[in-house]
């Protein structure tokens, strides 16, 4: 590798050593900035070769702790791998590097009527590569999935060094086991990604959407629950509780929050045909189930002003007490309402104000615990209670992660929806992949 690729000095490394949870990081021997698949394979070989754990990184955005560094490893990073190879309309595809950076993406396949639907709200620093390794959601899975949905083939370099393709890049394709599956979501621990064929979609009509408010939980709950289950599927369907707003009142006053709303959600749809019967039906349901107040947003500047509540929601609810566990669960949407009361009474229990804002379409919850950081027992009890949470949607039949994914963070919490065997199993797979174990160690399995 040559020396412009590879940092030994500990400043530059220690700068690409943490990733979003400011967790304390390992001491890392090198970064490796790949800028081509030989190099990530030459990486590997040499991590082979010496036994060195290797950390695959992207932009660093991950929320779970799963591309901080580890004592003694090399950082892998891949984000200047950066190119978009081939947007290919024919094929309805994209052939891209695993450093470009979803927003990048989004604007090159526009261009040329196309749309890539995997939309973490991260997404203008959030790499391809990153994504696709922790299988990342957003606000439209609702309708388009989540980025597994949209991966059609990855080139792959495994621990060993070997670079190999999961499958051809035809839309269909049965011949082995879905490896490409596999890989997405595996959070580095099988193999690197070096190049992946993404699945691009005819674009979708101009977004509109409705904004209703409530003075009830269980009033938004059953109309996110019309909306979700009927036939004018919207392409969004996002919420806030009434502590998500309380903070939102604080950071974005001009939105004018009536003060009695305890709850807030938007649907939006970007049909091109039968829109404005879609934008009725919300609307509809909303008025149905008791909404205060129903607002329209009919052009991009209306919508992104209506967005601004939702996309204020961490600092809003950084700004209640100064403090904030931001968490990740999913359970069935159907038991979305057990969850919520079971939350209210662990935020009784504690004293800690708990908010479960997010994608209620998918059953996929932020829920938060707001804390006062200057006050150690408030910060202790906030993570002790935000563990239970997820443990609570475990309990109701629900994951500990719809799209942040298990990293380090969560590491302890899987046993808790895993059974034994199927754990071994996968770490099986994982022995198959690697058998040294040097990819991403500790994470993920
Ligand atoms: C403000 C904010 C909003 C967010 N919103 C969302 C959201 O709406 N939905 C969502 O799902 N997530 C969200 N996230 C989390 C995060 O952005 C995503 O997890 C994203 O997918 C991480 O991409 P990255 O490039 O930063 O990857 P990193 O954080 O660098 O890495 C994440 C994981 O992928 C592995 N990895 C990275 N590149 C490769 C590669 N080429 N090959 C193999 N493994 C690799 C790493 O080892 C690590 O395990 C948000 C984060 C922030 C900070």
């Amino acid at each position: 590798l040559s020396d412009d690729v590879v940092a030994t000095d500990p400043t530059t490394i220690a700068l690409h050593s943490a990733d979003m949870p400011g967790l304390r990081a390992g001491q890392a021997v090198a970064l490796v900035r790949a800028r081509t698949t030989e190099d990530v394979s030459t990486t590997l070989r040499i991590a082979h070769e010496t036994r060195t754990p290797v950390v695959p990184q992207g932009a660093r955005s991950g929320l779970a702790g799963a591309a901080t560094a580890i004592d003694g490893s090399i950082l892998l990073d891949l984000s200047e791998m950066n190119r978009i190879l081939r947007i290919d309309t024919s094929d309805r595809a994209a052939v891209v590097q695993p450093g470009v950076i979803v927003a990048d993406l989004q604007a090159a396949v526009e261009a040329h009527g196309l749309f890539y639907p995997p939309d973490p709200a991260s997404a203008d620093r959030a790499t391809i590569g990153g994504t696709i390794a922790t299988n990342a959601g957003g606000m439209r899975c609702i309708k388009y999935g989540v980025t597994r949905d949209s991966v059609r083939s990855l080139q792959i370099v495994l621990a060993d060094g070997t670079v190999a393709r999961t499958r051809p890049a035809t839309i269909k394709g049965v011949a082995g086991l879905d490896l490409t599956s596999l890989i997405v979501g595996s959070e580095g621990t099988l193999a690197v990604i070096t190049e992946a064929t993404l699945s691009l979609i005819p674009a979708p009509g101009r977004p509109r959407g409705v904004t209703a408010t409530f003075a009830s939980l269980a009033e938004a709950f059953a109309a996110a629950d019309e909306i979700a289950s009927g036939h004018r599927l919207p392409a969004t369907l996002e919420f806030l509780d009434g502590v998500a707003l309380t903070g939102v009142r604080m950071v974005q006053p001009e939105l004018a929050i009536p003060h009695d709303a305890v709850a807030w959600l938007i649907a939006i749809t970007d049909a091109h045909v039968g829109a404005e019967d879609d934008l009725a039906s919300y609307e509809a349901a909303f008025r149905a189930h008791g909404a205060r107040t129903v607002m329209r947003a009919e052009t991009p500047e209306e919508l992104a002003v209506q967005l601004t509540a939702r996309r204020a929601l961490n600092p809003a609810l950084n700004a209640i007490r100064g403090g904030a566990t931001h968490g990740d669960l999913a359970v069935p949407r159907s038991l979305l309402r057990d969850l919520a009361v079971l939350a209210d009474e662990l935020s009784a229990e504690t004293g800690l104000p708990i908010s479960l804002a997010g994608h209620i379409g998918d059953g996929n919850l932020h829920p938060t615990v707001i804390y006062d950081p200057e006050d150690p027992a408030q910060v202790e009890l906030a993570h002790v209670t935000s563990a239970k949470l997820h443990e609570l949607a475990q309990a109701v039949g629900g994951t500990i992660s719809g799209e942040h994914g298990v990293g380090v963070v969560k590491l302890g919490s899987v046993d808790g929806e895993l059974a034994p065997a199927l754990r071994e199993i996968q770490r099986g797979i994982k022995r198959i992949f690697d058998p040294l174990g040097i990819l991403n160690p500790g994470r993920k399995l």
